[in-house]
This record gives structure tokens, C-alpha cells and sequence, in this order.
């Protein structure tokens, strides 16, 4: 069996949702940075939570993963997200810009069909906040189909916990013909 591709969301997963004051938990710090699409100038600040990056680093080394980005944040997931985490470079999902007012137009995730269409068949964890029933339906069929699939879905306001980490091992595990953790050969990633 193939390693499972890990869909990695940002916001509501590395950043959560700011609070009734405008800024995230007393566990992230902030961050002034410049999206690409932004001038110089012009920064957004955001939070991040610094224990994440180890947390993630225990996953994607133990090779039973390949982490891919699928945000919005596109490849500035790798050139400004990940580096402030000690994360390498991942590969990101080249999501569209559409022109949506909800993230739900469709009454599921709007990066689903393209996230659908990148993966073809091939076996995915996917961390988003964003999930609708339907996606969960989605993730159903597609595992009855033969397409391992397993959503986890952090409450935006909290963002990722150690608890969504220790399931996708887990779950890597239990599939059919997938190697166990202590066999499985290193992916090559190393902390930064
Ligand atoms: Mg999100």
C-alpha cells in the first residue's frame, strides 16, 4: 500500500481563530509576516503555537506520512508558515482562488473537489476545520471505495492538539498491508 498523503490546513489548525479581543490562545505567539500577494509593507500578524512543529516532526518521521500543504496560504505555507515552526519545505495542493463568499458553496469544502482530484485514489489523512457532513459522507464513500481516508477535524477555536497527532499514526497502522511503526524506513525529513 501506498504512504498515505497528510493534507495540513492552517487557519483553524496552525493559527485558530482569533478571540473576542482579536488575537489567538496565550500558547501561540504572534508573527508579523508578508503573504506574497501583500505588499512589503504590509504584514499580517499571526500566532502560532511553537510546540506544533515538534508535534508534527514526530509524525512525518516516523515515514508513515507524506505532509502535504492545503491551505489557502498555498506556498506560503512552506515559505512563511512552516519555517516559523521548524518545519522543511512540504509540497502544498495548488488550491484555486475562487470567488466564494462562504467556504462551504457547494454545502461541502470548497477544496474538496480539488483536493479529490489531486489525490485520485491514493490513500489521505486530512486535517481541516472546516469539514461538512458531507465531506464526512465524501471521506465514507471514498474509503468504501478502497481509498483509505480519514478526516480529523480541530475546533478552529482551539486549533490542532497533540490528541489529532496520535491519530494518524494510529490509523495509519491499523490499515491493511501498511507497515508498523517500527519498520517503516525514515522519510528523509530532518528538523530544521
Ligand atoms: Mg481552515
Amino acid at each position: 500500500m501506498r504512504v498515505p498523503y497528510l493534507l495540513l490546513d492552517i487557519d483553524g489548525v496552525l493559527i485558530p481563530f482569533p478571540d473576542d479581543t482579536g488575537t489567538g490562545p496565550a500558547s501561540h505567539a504572534h508573527h508579523d509576516v508578508v503573504p506574497s500577494h501583500r505588499a512589503p509593507d504590509d504584514p499580517v500578524t499571526i500566532w502560532l503555537n511553537s510546540a506544533h512543529g515538534p508535534l508534527l516532526m514526530d509524525v512525518i518521521r516516523t515515514g508513515l506520512v507524506t505532509p502535504i500543504w492545503c491551505t489557502s496560504w498555498r506556498q506560503d505555507a512552506a515559505t512563511l508558515i512552516g519555517p516559523l515552526l521548524g518545519l522543511p519545505p512540504f509540497p502544498h495542493v495548488d488550491l484555486p482562488r475562487p470567488q466564494i463568499t462562504t467556504s462551504h458553496p457547494n454545502g461541502y469544502l470548497w477544496k474538496r473537489d480539488h483536493v479529490d482530484a489531486w489525490l485520485g485514489d491514493a490513500p489521505a489523512a486530512w486535517i481541516d476545520d472546516d469539514f461538512t457532513s458531507l465531506d464526512h459522507e465524501w471521506a465514507a464513500e471514498r474509503a468504501a471505495r478502497g481509498s483509505a481516508t480519514l478526516l480529523i477535524q480541530p475546533d478552529p477555536h482551539v486549533g490542532l492538539r497533540a490528541e489529532h497527532l496520535v491519530e494518524v499514526p494510529a490509523w495509519v497502522e491499523r490499515l491493511p498491508g501498511q507497515p508498523t511503526l517500527g519498520s517503516a524506513t525514515s522519510s528523509g525529513f530532518s528538523a530544521a
